[in-house]
């Protein structure tokens, strides 16, 4: 029974190996398949669709998925689903699921002064989806035999507490700062293949620190699930410094305009 449960996700994967092998890529070292991700993926993004106000807007949906998938395009994740959301917000925040679902609040969307802003913060959520850090949290807190009860839809319970826990700012959202960087680390290099100054993420950054210090209710969640630091800061500088030429700040029109609209 259990063997002919694994036996599809692990062809699947043999499949998709190709799109990942040592490509700088999909994180590995986790036992649930990138299959099984995206299935588990699908039913807590269906739960949030339910549980949370998500901005139905078309033209501001159709930015911020161009944005991300302008993103996704250059990650070694590119030839799976991939979808963004805005969720009505005022909170500055922006979170992942697995299973490459990716959530930014209208809150983040005012903050966000140009679009390298917001694809900085963009980029780096996309980058912790690649690194499959969530779902490496999730296995890390569950055994497989209630993650696999979950993907075949006999724990619905369970699986609310996992995405209750997520939604909160609790231990399953919580990054390490090896998580952080390698988040930034990947996102910036994204960000520069996808033609967006990577000098974005380090805008935005600074600017959620200095938000923090005025305002720290504004931004508590962001800062509960990613430890943001004046040292990941400079870190961040010092990497967009070695990459040379970067050029100038991307803005563009189009963002200005549905940012009218939050
Ligand atoms: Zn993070």
């Amino acid at each position: 029974m259990k063997s002919r449960h694994f036996l599809v996700p692990i062809l699947l994967l043999v499949a998709l190996g190709s799109a990942g092998c040592g490509s700088g890529g999909i994180g590995s070292g986790s036992s649930i398949s990138i299959e099984q991700e995206w299935q588990l993926g699908q039913q807590m993004a269906a739960q949030v669709a339910q549980q949370s106000q998500l901005n139905t807007d078309p033209q501001l949906n159709a930015y911020v998925r161009s944005v991300g998938e302008r993103i996704h395009a250059q990650t070694p994740m590119a030839n799976l689903p991939f979808h963004f959301y805005v969720v009505n917000d005022p909170s500055v925040n922006a979170f992942s699921l697995p299973g490459g679902h990716v959530y930014v609040n209208s809150g983040l969307i005012q903050q966000a002064d140009t679009a390298d802003m917001l694809a900085g913060v963009m980029a780096h959520e996309i980058s912790h989806n690649v690194a499959r850090h969530v779902v490496k949290k999730i296995e890390q807190e569950q055994t497989i035999s209630v993650i696999g009860s979950i993907l075949l839809g006999q724990n619905p319970n369970q699986m609310q507490t996992i995405l209750a826990n997520i939604l909160a700012g609790g231990a399953l959202a919580r990054f390490s700062r090896g998580d952080e960087k390698e988040a930034d680390d990947l996102g910036l290099g994204y960000l520069a293949k996808a033609g967006y100054n990577p000098n974005g993420m380090l805008k935005m950054f600074q600017k959620l620190l200095s938000l923090e210090k005025g305002s720290p209710n504004a931004v508590e969640k962001f800062f509960l699930d990613h430890p943001l630091t004046q040292d990941r800061i400079n870190d961040i500088s010092s990497r967009i410094q070695r990459m040379g030429n970067v050029g100038g700040t991307t803005d563009e029109p189009e963002y200005q305009a549905v940012r009218r609209r939050v």
